[in-house]
Protein backbone atom coordinates (compact mmCIF):
# COMPACT_ATOMS: atom_id res chain seq x y z
CA UNK A 1 0.00 0.00 0.00
CA UNK A 2 1.16 3.57 -0.56
CA UNK A 3 2.95 5.68 2.05
CA UNK A 4 2.25 9.46 1.91
CA UNK A 5 3.47 11.57 4.33
CA UNK A 6 1.81 14.69 5.16
CA UNK A 7 3.87 17.31 6.66
CA UNK A 8 1.59 19.68 8.56
CA UNK A 9 -1.41 19.17 10.92
CA UNK A 10 -2.70 22.77 10.51
CA UNK A 11 -6.21 22.68 8.32
CA UNK A 12 -5.80 21.53 5.57
CA UNK A 13 -3.03 18.99 6.28
CA UNK A 14 -5.72 17.22 8.74
CA UNK A 15 -8.54 17.42 6.53
CA UNK A 16 -6.16 15.93 3.42
CA UNK A 17 -5.01 12.81 5.77
CA UNK A 18 -8.40 11.87 6.33
CA UNK A 19 -9.62 12.09 2.38
CA UNK A 20 -6.14 10.09 1.76
CA UNK A 21 -7.40 7.24 4.68
CA UNK A 22 -11.02 7.74 3.03
CA UNK A 23 -9.11 6.51 -0.58
CA UNK A 24 -7.39 3.65 1.27
CA UNK A 25 -3.76 4.83 1.95
CA UNK A 26 -1.35 4.31 4.26
CA UNK A 27 -1.02 8.16 5.79
CA UNK A 28 1.71 9.43 8.34
CA UNK A 29 1.50 13.34 9.35
CA UNK A 30 4.50 15.39 10.73
CA UNK A 31 3.63 18.00 12.69
CA UNK A 32 6.51 20.84 14.43
CA UNK A 33 4.04 21.86 17.19
CA UNK A 34 2.50 19.68 20.47
CA UNK A 35 -0.19 17.84 19.86
CA UNK A 36 -2.74 20.58 20.44
CA UNK A 37 -5.50 18.21 21.47
CA UNK A 38 -3.09 17.72 24.58
CA UNK A 39 -0.70 20.75 24.63
CA UNK A 40 -3.98 22.85 24.59
CA UNK A 41 -4.42 26.19 22.55
CA UNK A 42 -1.07 27.52 21.75
CA UNK A 43 -1.04 31.17 20.46
CA UNK A 44 -1.15 31.69 16.68
CA UNK A 45 -3.14 32.47 14.36
CA UNK A 46 -6.45 33.84 14.25
CA UNK A 47 -8.36 32.33 16.44
CA UNK A 48 -11.76 31.90 14.81
CA UNK A 49 -12.21 31.88 10.92
CA UNK A 50 -15.32 32.79 8.52
CA UNK A 51 -15.79 29.08 7.05
CA UNK A 52 -18.38 29.78 3.74
CA UNK A 53 -19.38 27.10 1.02
CA UNK A 54 -16.88 25.61 -0.50
CA UNK A 55 -15.31 24.84 3.06
CA UNK A 56 -18.56 23.41 3.84
CA UNK A 57 -18.29 21.30 0.57
CA UNK A 58 -15.23 20.11 1.67
CA UNK A 59 -16.45 18.82 5.18
CA UNK A 60 -19.50 16.96 3.43
CA UNK A 61 -16.58 15.41 1.66
CA UNK A 62 -15.52 13.68 4.63
CA UNK A 63 -18.83 13.21 6.27
CA UNK A 64 -17.98 16.20 9.21
CA UNK A 65 -20.33 19.03 7.82
CA UNK A 66 -22.73 18.24 10.85
CA UNK A 67 -20.17 18.05 13.41
CA UNK A 68 -18.69 21.53 12.32
CA UNK A 69 -22.23 23.51 12.17
CA UNK A 70 -22.65 22.75 15.92
CA UNK A 71 -19.61 24.86 16.89
CA UNK A 72 -20.19 27.52 13.92
CA UNK A 73 -22.03 30.90 14.35
CA UNK A 74 -23.74 32.15 11.47
CA UNK A 75 -22.96 35.66 10.38
CA UNK A 76 -25.46 36.96 8.11
CA UNK A 77 -23.94 40.00 6.76
CA UNK A 78 -21.52 43.13 7.66
CA UNK A 79 -22.48 45.53 10.06
CA UNK A 80 -20.50 48.22 9.66
CA UNK A 81 -20.04 51.12 12.67
CA UNK A 82 -19.58 54.85 12.21
CA UNK A 83 -17.64 56.93 13.98
CA UNK A 84 -20.63 57.88 15.82
CA UNK A 85 -21.43 54.63 16.97
CA UNK A 86 -24.18 54.02 14.70
CA UNK A 87 -24.83 50.36 12.99
CA UNK A 88 -26.17 49.40 9.66
CA UNK A 89 -26.37 45.85 8.60
CA UNK A 90 -25.08 45.15 4.95
CA UNK A 91 -26.31 41.56 4.14
CA UNK A 92 -24.17 39.12 2.49
CA UNK A 93 -26.36 37.54 0.00
CA UNK A 94 -30.00 37.99 -1.48
CA UNK A 95 -31.40 34.68 -0.39
CA UNK A 96 -30.13 34.79 3.13
CA UNK A 97 -26.81 33.06 3.13
CA UNK A 98 -24.24 33.37 5.89
CA UNK A 99 -21.00 32.80 6.42
CA UNK A 100 -19.76 30.79 9.73
CA UNK A 101 -17.84 32.09 12.31
CA UNK A 102 -15.88 28.79 13.63
CA UNK A 103 -12.47 28.51 16.33
CA UNK A 104 -9.60 27.54 14.61
CA UNK A 105 -8.57 25.13 17.42
CA UNK A 106 -11.77 23.20 17.73
CA UNK A 107 -11.97 22.80 14.14
CA UNK A 108 -8.25 21.47 14.30
CA UNK A 109 -9.19 19.20 16.68
CA UNK A 110 -12.30 17.52 15.38
CA UNK A 111 -10.27 16.85 12.13
CA UNK A 112 -7.59 15.58 13.71
CA UNK A 113 -9.84 13.17 15.77
CA UNK A 114 -11.56 11.97 12.59
CA UNK A 115 -7.67 11.39 10.82
CA UNK A 116 -6.50 9.55 13.72
CA UNK A 117 -10.18 7.37 13.80
CA UNK A 118 -9.60 6.66 10.20
CA UNK A 119 -6.50 5.12 10.66
CA UNK A 120 -3.53 8.30 10.10
CA UNK A 121 -0.80 7.81 11.58
CA UNK A 122 -0.05 11.52 13.81
CA UNK A 123 3.74 12.14 15.04
CA UNK A 124 3.94 15.22 16.68
CA UNK A 125 6.72 17.60 17.51
CA UNK A 126 8.19 16.74 14.30
CA UNK A 127 9.87 19.30 12.16
CA UNK A 128 10.22 18.84 8.73
CA UNK A 129 14.11 20.19 7.75
CA UNK A 130 13.98 19.76 3.82
CA UNK A 131 12.71 17.20 1.37
CA UNK A 132 14.06 15.21 -1.60
CA UNK A 133 11.69 15.43 -4.25
CA UNK A 134 12.96 12.20 -6.48
CA UNK A 135 13.01 9.56 -3.64
CA UNK A 136 11.54 10.87 -1.63
CA UNK A 137 13.07 11.47 1.19
CA UNK A 138 12.33 13.77 4.15
CA UNK A 139 14.96 15.18 7.12
CA UNK A 140 13.38 15.69 9.85
CA UNK A 141 13.77 16.76 13.88
CA UNK A 142 11.89 15.40 17.18
CA UNK A 143 12.93 15.36 20.63
CA UNK A 144 13.13 11.56 20.21
CA UNK A 145 15.67 11.85 17.60
CA UNK A 146 19.77 12.96 18.97
CA UNK A 147 20.04 14.11 16.03
CA UNK A 148 18.32 15.14 12.50
CA UNK A 149 16.90 12.08 10.50
CA UNK A 150 15.69 10.52 7.54
CA UNK A 151 11.83 9.68 6.84
CA UNK A 152 11.64 7.22 3.69
CA UNK A 153 8.18 7.32 1.97
CA UNK A 154 6.23 6.77 -1.46
CA UNK A 155 5.19 10.42 -1.77
CA UNK A 156 5.03 13.49 0.33
CA UNK A 157 2.24 16.34 0.63
CA UNK A 158 3.92 19.80 2.07
CA UNK A 159 0.62 21.23 3.77
CA UNK A 160 3.17 23.10 6.47
CA UNK A 161 1.81 26.25 5.78
CA UNK A 162 2.64 29.88 4.54
CA UNK A 163 6.52 28.98 5.44
CA UNK A 164 6.52 25.81 4.04
CA UNK A 165 9.70 23.74 4.71
CA UNK A 166 8.71 21.66 2.16
CA UNK A 167 8.47 24.61 -0.26
CA UNK A 168 11.82 25.87 0.76
CA UNK A 169 13.14 22.57 -0.46
CA UNK A 170 11.36 22.70 -4.11
CA UNK A 171 12.73 26.38 -4.23
CA UNK A 172 16.11 25.10 -4.61
CA UNK A 173 15.78 23.25 -7.64
CA UNK A 174 15.82 24.28 -11.11
CA UNK A 175 12.89 26.93 -12.49
CA UNK A 176 11.05 26.64 -9.40
CA UNK A 177 8.82 30.33 -9.48
CA UNK A 178 8.71 31.84 -6.06
CA UNK A 179 7.31 35.07 -5.24
CA UNK A 180 6.59 36.72 -1.80
CA UNK A 181 4.89 39.70 -0.97
CA UNK A 182 4.15 41.48 2.34
CA UNK A 183 1.31 43.86 3.47
CA UNK A 184 2.42 47.34 4.57
CA UNK A 185 -0.50 46.67 7.07
CA UNK A 186 -0.15 43.97 9.95
CA UNK A 187 -2.88 42.99 12.63
CA UNK A 188 -3.20 42.64 16.18
CA UNK A 189 -5.86 40.52 17.56
CA UNK A 190 -8.05 41.59 20.37
CA UNK A 191 -11.19 40.43 22.76
CA UNK A 192 -14.67 41.77 24.00
CA UNK A 193 -15.71 39.34 26.87
CA UNK A 194 -18.89 38.15 27.22
CA UNK A 195 -20.88 39.97 29.25
CA UNK A 196 -21.32 38.43 33.22
CA UNK A 197 -24.19 36.08 32.50
CA UNK A 198 -22.35 35.06 28.90
CA UNK A 199 -24.06 36.80 26.29
CA UNK A 200 -22.31 38.78 23.75
CA UNK A 201 -22.09 42.23 23.36
CA UNK A 202 -23.06 43.11 19.82
CA UNK A 203 -24.79 41.21 17.82
CA UNK A 204 -23.34 37.71 17.57
CA UNK A 205 -25.30 37.09 13.89
CA UNK A 206 -22.89 39.56 11.87
CA UNK A 207 -19.13 39.83 11.42
CA UNK A 208 -18.64 43.63 12.75
CA UNK A 209 -17.06 46.13 11.09
CA UNK A 210 -15.32 49.45 11.95
CA UNK A 211 -14.11 50.69 8.47
CA UNK A 212 -11.97 53.76 8.91
CA UNK A 213 -10.50 54.17 5.36
CA UNK A 214 -7.05 53.05 5.61
CA UNK A 215 -7.19 50.93 8.36
CA UNK A 216 -9.93 49.19 10.12
CA UNK A 217 -11.53 46.91 13.19
CA UNK A 218 -13.09 43.64 12.39
CA UNK A 219 -14.71 41.62 15.13
CA UNK A 220 -16.03 37.65 14.95
CA UNK A 221 -17.74 36.21 17.30
CA UNK A 222 -17.23 32.90 19.21
CA UNK A 223 -19.68 30.25 21.03
CA UNK A 224 -18.38 31.51 24.38
CA UNK A 225 -20.27 35.04 24.16
CA UNK A 226 -16.83 36.83 23.32
CA UNK A 227 -15.53 38.52 20.13
CA UNK A 228 -12.06 38.04 18.59
CA UNK A 229 -11.24 41.22 17.27
CA UNK A 230 -8.48 41.93 14.76
CA UNK A 231 -7.06 45.28 13.87
CA UNK A 232 -5.71 45.97 10.53
CA UNK A 233 -3.43 48.90 10.62
CA UNK A 234 0.07 50.03 9.00
CA UNK A 235 2.64 48.75 10.61
CA UNK A 236 4.38 52.57 11.23
CA UNK A 237 0.82 53.65 12.97
CA UNK A 238 1.09 50.23 15.18
CA UNK A 239 5.10 51.81 16.09
CA UNK A 240 3.35 55.11 17.19
CA UNK A 241 0.99 53.53 20.03
CA UNK A 242 3.81 52.63 21.75
CA UNK A 243 1.99 53.74 25.15
CA UNK A 244 -1.10 52.35 27.13
CA UNK A 245 -2.33 56.26 26.87
CA UNK A 246 -1.63 56.33 23.16
CA UNK A 247 -3.68 52.92 22.49
CA UNK A 248 -6.68 54.43 24.70
CA UNK A 249 -6.68 57.35 23.04
CA UNK A 250 -6.20 56.12 19.05
CA UNK A 251 -8.92 54.06 20.20
CA UNK A 252 -10.96 56.77 21.86
CA UNK A 253 -10.64 58.49 18.65
CA UNK A 254 -11.09 56.13 16.17
CA UNK A 255 -13.95 53.00 17.83
CA UNK A 256 -15.42 55.22 20.40
CA UNK A 257 -18.27 52.59 20.69
CA UNK A 258 -15.64 49.77 21.10
CA UNK A 259 -13.65 51.29 24.20
CA UNK A 260 -16.85 50.58 26.98
CA UNK A 261 -16.62 46.44 25.45
CA UNK A 262 -13.19 46.12 25.80
CA UNK A 263 -12.06 45.89 29.46
CA UNK A 264 -8.49 44.75 28.63
CA UNK A 265 -7.96 46.76 25.84
CA UNK A 266 -4.45 47.72 26.69
CA UNK A 267 -2.98 44.99 28.55
CA UNK A 268 -4.08 43.17 25.60
CA UNK A 269 -2.58 45.62 23.24
CA UNK A 270 0.61 44.94 24.71
CA UNK A 271 0.88 41.63 24.90
CA UNK A 272 -0.51 40.37 21.77
CA UNK A 273 1.80 40.15 18.79
CA UNK A 274 1.71 42.23 15.60
CA UNK A 275 1.72 40.39 12.80
CA UNK A 276 2.28 40.90 9.35
CA UNK A 277 0.33 39.35 6.18
CA UNK A 278 1.95 37.37 3.07
CA UNK A 279 0.94 36.83 -0.53
CA UNK A 280 2.89 33.56 -1.62
CA UNK A 281 2.40 32.28 -5.22
CA UNK A 282 4.83 29.72 -6.42
CA UNK A 283 4.88 27.01 -9.10
CA UNK A 284 4.70 24.07 -10.09
CA UNK A 285 3.40 22.72 -6.71
CA UNK A 286 3.94 19.04 -7.96
CA UNK A 287 7.36 17.70 -8.46
CA UNK A 288 8.68 14.75 -8.98
CA UNK A 289 6.92 12.71 -5.77
CA UNK A 290 6.53 15.94 -3.75
CA UNK A 291 3.32 18.15 -3.96
CA UNK A 292 2.18 21.54 -2.16
CA UNK A 293 -1.62 22.11 -0.67
CA UNK A 294 -3.25 24.78 1.09
CA UNK A 295 -1.12 27.74 2.42
CA UNK A 296 1.96 26.04 1.26
CA UNK A 297 0.61 26.44 -2.49
CA UNK A 298 -0.61 29.75 -1.90
CA UNK A 299 -0.89 32.05 1.23
CA UNK A 300 -3.14 35.21 0.89
CA UNK A 301 -4.07 37.77 2.63
CA UNK A 302 -7.19 37.41 4.89
CA UNK A 303 -9.73 39.68 3.75
CA UNK A 304 -11.89 37.40 1.97
CA UNK A 305 -12.11 34.85 4.54
CA UNK A 306 -10.87 32.60 2.29
CA UNK A 307 -7.23 30.83 2.96
CA UNK A 308 -8.68 28.12 4.37
CA UNK A 309 -11.77 27.76 1.87
CA UNK A 310 -8.97 27.70 -0.97
CA UNK A 311 -7.10 25.35 0.82
CA UNK A 312 -10.42 23.08 1.50
CA UNK A 313 -11.43 23.06 -1.74
CA UNK A 314 -7.34 21.60 -2.89
CA UNK A 315 -8.23 18.52 -0.85
CA UNK A 316 -11.80 18.38 -2.18
CA UNK A 317 -10.83 18.48 -5.78
CA UNK A 318 -8.29 16.58 -5.33
CA UNK A 319 -10.21 14.05 -3.36
CA UNK A 320 -12.59 13.91 -6.94
CA UNK A 321 -9.36 13.44 -9.06
CA UNK A 322 -7.98 10.24 -7.34
CA UNK A 323 -11.63 8.92 -7.51
CA UNK A 324 -11.72 9.71 -11.44
CA UNK A 325 -8.35 8.08 -11.96
CA UNK A 326 -7.42 5.64 -8.93
CA UNK A 327 -3.90 5.44 -8.63
CA UNK A 328 -3.09 7.42 -11.97
CA UNK A 329 -0.75 9.67 -9.77
CA UNK A 330 1.35 11.01 -12.49
CA UNK A 331 -2.71 12.06 -13.99
CA UNK A 332 -4.41 13.41 -11.16
CA UNK A 333 -1.68 14.96 -9.54
CA UNK A 334 -1.32 17.18 -13.08
CA UNK A 335 -4.52 17.69 -13.04
CA UNK A 336 -4.68 19.17 -9.55
CA UNK A 337 -2.08 21.48 -10.16
CA UNK A 338 -3.68 22.48 -13.76
CA UNK A 339 -7.18 23.10 -11.81
CA UNK A 340 -5.77 24.91 -9.00
CA UNK A 341 -2.76 27.16 -9.63
CA UNK A 342 -4.87 29.61 -11.51
CA UNK A 343 -7.89 29.47 -8.77
CA UNK A 344 -5.38 30.02 -6.23
CA UNK A 345 -3.78 33.32 -8.20
CA UNK A 346 -6.89 34.82 -8.96
CA UNK A 347 -8.64 34.87 -4.98
CA UNK A 348 -4.70 35.93 -3.73
CA UNK A 349 -6.18 38.93 -6.25
CA UNK A 350 -9.72 39.04 -5.08
CA UNK A 351 -8.28 38.65 -1.42
CA UNK A 352 -6.00 41.92 -1.72
CA UNK A 353 -8.56 43.82 -3.52
CA UNK A 354 -11.12 43.18 -0.73
CA UNK A 355 -9.23 45.03 1.83
CA UNK A 356 -9.46 48.09 0.04
CA UNK A 357 -13.70 47.40 0.01
CA UNK A 358 -13.58 46.15 3.71
CA UNK A 359 -11.94 49.34 4.96
CA UNK A 360 -12.89 52.26 2.89
CA UNK A 361 -15.27 51.51 0.16
CA UNK A 362 -18.11 49.87 2.44
CA UNK A 363 -18.68 53.40 3.32
CA UNK A 364 -19.07 54.95 -0.21
CA UNK A 365 -22.36 55.67 -1.28
CA UNK A 366 -21.35 54.84 -4.42
CA UNK A 367 -20.49 51.58 -3.40
CA UNK A 368 -23.65 51.08 -1.32
CA UNK A 369 -25.84 52.04 -4.51
CA UNK A 370 -24.17 49.44 -6.53
CA UNK A 371 -24.66 47.31 -4.11
CA UNK A 372 -28.39 47.70 -3.83
CA UNK A 373 -28.21 47.57 -8.12
CA UNK A 374 -26.36 44.56 -8.45
CA UNK A 375 -28.88 42.39 -5.43
CA UNK A 376 -31.59 43.65 -7.39
CA UNK A 377 -29.83 42.82 -10.64
CA UNK A 378 -29.34 39.33 -8.93
CA UNK A 379 -32.82 38.81 -8.19
CA UNK A 380 -34.23 39.39 -11.43
CA UNK A 381 -31.07 37.42 -13.74
CA UNK A 382 -30.22 34.51 -11.29
CA UNK A 383 -28.33 32.62 -12.96
CA UNK A 384 -26.69 35.48 -15.30
CA UNK A 385 -25.78 38.15 -12.76
CA UNK A 386 -24.20 36.97 -9.66
CA UNK A 387 -22.49 39.43 -7.28
CA UNK A 388 -18.84 38.88 -6.83
CA UNK A 389 -19.36 38.29 -3.00
CA UNK A 390 -21.53 35.73 -3.55
CA UNK A 391 -19.30 33.65 -6.52
CA UNK A 392 -16.72 33.87 -4.26
CA UNK A 393 -18.32 32.88 -1.14
CA UNK A 394 -21.18 31.29 -1.86
CA UNK A 395 -20.74 29.35 -5.06
CA UNK A 396 -18.15 26.52 -6.03
CA UNK A 397 -17.54 28.59 -9.26
CA UNK A 398 -13.75 28.52 -9.95
CA UNK A 399 -12.02 31.51 -8.31
CA UNK A 400 -10.96 32.76 -11.92
CA UNK A 401 -13.94 32.86 -13.49
CA UNK A 402 -15.46 34.76 -10.51
CA UNK A 403 -12.31 36.70 -11.04
CA UNK A 404 -13.20 37.60 -14.55
CA UNK A 405 -16.89 37.92 -14.27
CA UNK A 406 -16.12 40.42 -11.66
CA UNK A 407 -14.29 42.79 -13.41
CA UNK A 408 -17.30 42.51 -16.37
CA UNK A 409 -19.70 43.75 -13.65
CA UNK A 410 -16.99 46.19 -12.69
CA UNK A 411 -16.96 48.07 -15.75
CA UNK A 412 -20.88 47.77 -15.94
CA UNK A 413 -21.11 49.21 -13.09
CA UNK A 414 -18.48 52.02 -13.69
CA UNK A 415 -20.46 52.96 -16.65
CA UNK A 416 -23.59 53.27 -15.07
CA UNK A 417 -22.85 54.87 -12.51
CA UNK A 418 -20.91 57.95 -14.70
CA UNK A 419 -25.07 58.33 -15.51
CA UNK A 420 -26.98 61.35 -13.82
CA UNK A 421 -29.99 60.73 -11.55
CA UNK A 422 -28.82 57.20 -11.38
CA UNK A 423 -30.33 57.20 -7.17
CA UNK A 424 -33.61 58.26 -8.26
CA UNK A 425 -34.41 55.92 -11.09
CA UNK A 426 -31.73 52.90 -9.85
CA UNK A 427 -34.13 50.15 -10.09
CA UNK A 428 -36.04 50.95 -12.74
CA UNK A 429 -36.61 48.38 -15.92
CA UNK A 430 -34.56 50.40 -17.90
CA UNK A 431 -32.12 50.88 -15.68
CA UNK A 432 -31.59 46.86 -15.01
CA UNK A 433 -32.35 46.21 -18.79
CA UNK A 434 -28.70 48.18 -20.18
CA UNK A 435 -26.85 47.16 -17.11
CA UNK A 436 -27.47 43.74 -18.84
CA UNK A 437 -26.97 44.91 -21.97
CA UNK A 438 -23.93 46.11 -21.76
CA UNK A 439 -22.93 43.11 -19.36
CA UNK A 440 -23.76 40.43 -21.98
P1 LIG B 1 -1.55 26.29 8.57
O1 LIG B 1 -2.86 26.50 9.21
O2 LIG B 1 -0.52 27.35 8.68
O3 LIG B 1 -0.97 24.92 9.11
C1 LIG B 1 0.34 24.52 8.80
C2 LIG B 1 0.78 23.50 9.84
O4 LIG B 1 2.08 23.04 9.48
C3 LIG B 1 0.91 24.12 11.24
O5 LIG B 1 0.27 23.28 12.17
C4 LIG B 1 2.41 24.19 11.46
O6 LIG B 1 2.77 24.06 12.82
C5 LIG B 1 2.90 23.03 10.63
N1 LIG B 1 4.28 23.17 10.19
C6 LIG B 1 4.90 24.30 9.76
N2 LIG B 1 6.16 24.05 9.40
C7 LIG B 1 6.35 22.72 9.61
C8 LIG B 1 7.47 21.86 9.43
N3 LIG B 1 8.62 22.32 8.98
N4 LIG B 1 7.33 20.54 9.74
C9 LIG B 1 6.14 20.06 10.20
N5 LIG B 1 5.06 20.84 10.41
C10 LIG B 1 5.16 22.15 10.11
N6 LIG B 1 -9.11 31.64 6.07
C11 LIG B 1 -10.44 31.47 5.90
O7 LIG B 1 -10.86 30.64 5.10
N7 LIG B 1 -11.34 32.24 6.58
C12 LIG B 1 -10.95 33.21 7.46
O8 LIG B 1 -11.79 33.90 8.04
C13 LIG B 1 -9.54 33.41 7.66
N8 LIG B 1 -9.11 34.36 8.50
C14 LIG B 1 -7.78 34.55 8.67
C15 LIG B 1 -7.33 35.57 9.52
C16 LIG B 1 -5.99 35.80 9.70
C17 LIG B 1 -5.54 36.91 10.59
C18 LIG B 1 -5.05 34.98 9.01
C19 LIG B 1 -3.58 35.21 9.17
C20 LIG B 1 -5.47 33.97 8.16
C21 LIG B 1 -6.84 33.75 7.98
N9 LIG B 1 -7.30 32.73 7.13
C22 LIG B 1 -8.65 32.57 6.94
C23 LIG B 1 -6.36 31.88 6.39
C24 LIG B 1 -6.17 30.53 7.09
O9 LIG B 1 -5.71 30.76 8.40
C25 LIG B 1 -5.17 29.70 6.34
O10 LIG B 1 -5.44 29.71 4.97
C26 LIG B 1 -5.20 28.25 6.84
O11 LIG B 1 -4.80 28.20 8.18
C27 LIG B 1 -4.26 27.40 5.98
O12 LIG B 1 -4.20 26.11 6.50
P2 LIG B 1 -2.88 25.24 6.28
O13 LIG B 1 -3.16 23.97 6.98
O14 LIG B 1 -2.53 25.25 4.84
O15 LIG B 1 -1.73 26.04 7.01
Amino acid sequence: MKHITVFGAGLVGSLLAIYLKQRGYRVTVCERRADPRRAGVVGGRSINLALSDRGWRALEGVGMAEQIREIALPMRGRMIHDLDGRQALQPYGTTGQCIYSVSRALLNEKLLDLAEQEGAELRFNERCLDVNFEQPTATLVSPGHPAAYTLETDFIFGADGAFSAVRSSLQKTDRFDYEQSYLAHGYKELSIPPTADGQWRLDNGALHIWPRHSFMLIALPNLDGSFTCTLFLPFDEFDKLDSPDRVAAFFQEHFPDVVPLMPDLQEEFVQNPTSSMVTVRCHPWVRGNVALIGDAAHALVPFYGQGMNAGFEDCRVLNELMVAHPDDWPHFLEQYQRQRKPNADAIAQLALQNFVEMRDRVVDPQFQLRKKIEAQLHQQYPDEWVPLYTMVTFSHRPYAEALRLGRKQDDVMKQLLREPDLEARWDHPETLEKAMRLFR
